[in-house]
């Protein structure tokens, strides 16, 4: 990993992974960050934009370097955020139980680790990559959008259920109710994004005519 973070002294080091796409970042991932931070006493909040998303169709989402820098932009003036390469310079698709095996390699087991992501993005936890060993390394913050029901994750999880939601804190996020594609539909319709997302990621995504057209 290209960054070391300081440990405190006397106690273990706490760090939360931001995991997500972030095609674009916006306020609900910026709130949802500072949301866990606080609540979990975090040290550190770690932006780690997916490099090849395991679940996606490569070409549908936004380059990387793209996604990279408009994370940085929203995120560079906070003293608890920082972000990471790790995924993005990956040639491996961005399986997060490698990404938590390198930070306990990099750390060693006086770390606790939260994997931070969106409560629908866990939905479908069972079929990651060893899954349970993720389970067995970190606990997960899960953003909700407000109305979110636990059922939905009850039913897909069905007999995991109980074992996962040990490992699962769920935060209600109202700026959550902000989206990605909600954005990314927005720019392609000439819409306002303004308040959305930060003003310099605002800036970047005209500077560089990112989602003029919605893909087919
Ligand atoms: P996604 O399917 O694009 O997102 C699902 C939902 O979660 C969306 O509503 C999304 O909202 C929200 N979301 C995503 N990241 C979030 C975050 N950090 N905070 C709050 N809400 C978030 O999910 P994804 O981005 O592809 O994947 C999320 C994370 O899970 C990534 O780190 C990914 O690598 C990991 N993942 C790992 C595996 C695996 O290891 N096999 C499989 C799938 C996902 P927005 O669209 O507004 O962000």
């Amino acid at each position: 990993m290209s960054f070391l973070l300081p440990k405190p002294s006397g106690r273990q080091l706490s760090l939360g992974i931001m995991g997500g796409t972030f095609d674009p970042i916006h306020i609900g991932h910026l709130v949802t960050a500072e949301e866990a931070c606080q609540q979990f006493k975090l040290d550190h909040v770690i932006f780690m934009p997916s490099g090849i998303p395991p679940h996606k169709d490569r070409d549908s989402v936004t380059a990387a370097e793209h996604r990279y820098l408009m994370t940085m932009l929203a995120v560079v003036t906070n003293p608890c955020f920082t972000i990471s390469r790790l995924e993005i310079e990956s040639k491996q698709p961005s399986y997060t139980v490698e990404t938590v095996r390198r930070f306990y390699a990099q750390y060693g087991n006086d770390l606790e680790l939260y994997f931070i992501t969106g409560a629908d993005a866990i939905l479908d936890i069972i079929t990651w990559k060893d899954y349970r060993d993720i389970l067995a390394r970190c606990s997960f913050i899960a953003a909700t959008r407000p109305g979110y029901s636990l059922q939905k994750l009850q039913e897909v999880l069905g007999s995991a259920f109980p074992a996962v939601m040990q490992r699962i804190h769920l935060i209600e996020v109202p700026a959550m109710a902000i989206s990605s594609t909600e954005i990314r539909r927005r720019v392609a319709m000439g819409k306002t994004i303004r308040y959305l997302t930060s003003r310099p990621v605002e800036q970047y995504i005209y500077k560089n005519g990112l989602y003029r057209y919605i893909p087919a």
